[in-house]
């Protein structure tokens, strides 16, 4: 009964994170520990094969570059990833979850693959290069260009939330975890943060993670490969 409750009320907690967009949820990641994640599309899915095709590649380059297997199930369970088309911007939760899932924006365009990408690393446990405790050796964030309600995607975190060496996995613009310097949220055009020694702006031309993105993946998930 208890565990009812508790599955229901973080069940809302996820609906009204949802209409944030991007992330749900905030508390360092629980990692697969696994390595194996059971996922399941669900229906309407095959009318978008392109998305499907991505994901099906996708998955197989975290098999291959990280070791992480995603298996394909038909019937809903805990902690079974569930992956949709939705309406306007993409979402997911960060790590394992009691109730994991990605939501791909219904009119998404090949060019915006990184999207996918970026939501499929925060289900891996990845939250945003730009939260990084370190951001203020890397950035100069204009906090008040950023729209209210989207500010809880730019608020730095603890360490807690990346595990993994930051000293030895550093800052990286490259990032597909990381913003451009004019995303969606942003008041009035102008650039919410500027590279800090350069001044220069981040573009916005990720389609798939970079060098620094499998390092960090990797560095997280090595540990669960011991004695094995
Ligand atoms: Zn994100």
């Amino acid at each position: 009964m208890k565990k009812m409750f508790i599955n229901i009320i973080i069940s809302l907690v996820l609906i009204l994170c949802i209409s944030c967009g991007d992330v749900s949820g905030l508390e360092p990641p629980v990692l697969w520990e696994t390595k194996i994640i059971e996922y399941k599309f669900e229906k309407d899915f095959e009318k978008y094969p392109d998305i499907l095709i991505f994901f099906l590649e996708f998955f197989m380059e975290v098999e291959t570059r990280v070791g992480i297997k995603f298996v394909e199930v038909k019937t809903d369970k805990p902690y079974t990833l569930n992956i949709y088309i939705g309406h306007n911007i993409g979402y997911s939760t960060v790590g394992k979850k009691l109730n994991p899932h990605i939501v791909i924006p219904v009119n998404i365009k090949r060019r915006q693959y990184g999207v996918m990408a970026h939501e499929c690393l925060h289900t891996l446990g990845m939250w945003h290069e730009h939260q990084r405790p370190d951001v203020e050796d890397n950035l100069i964030i204009f906090w008040d260009r950023i729209i209210k309600k989207r500010i809880f995607n730019y608020n730095t975190l603890s360490s807690d939330y990346f595990p993994y060496d930051l000293k030895k996995y550093k800052y990286d613009y490259n990032s597909i975890m990381h913003y451009s310097s004019y995303p969606p949220f942003t008041k009035d055009g102008e650039p919410v943060f500027l590279k800090k020694y350069t001044g220069k702006i981040i573009s916005n031309k990720c389609l798939y993670p970079s060098d620094g993105d499998w390092a960090k993946l990797k560095a997280m998930y090595n540990k669960f490969n011991k004695g094995k």
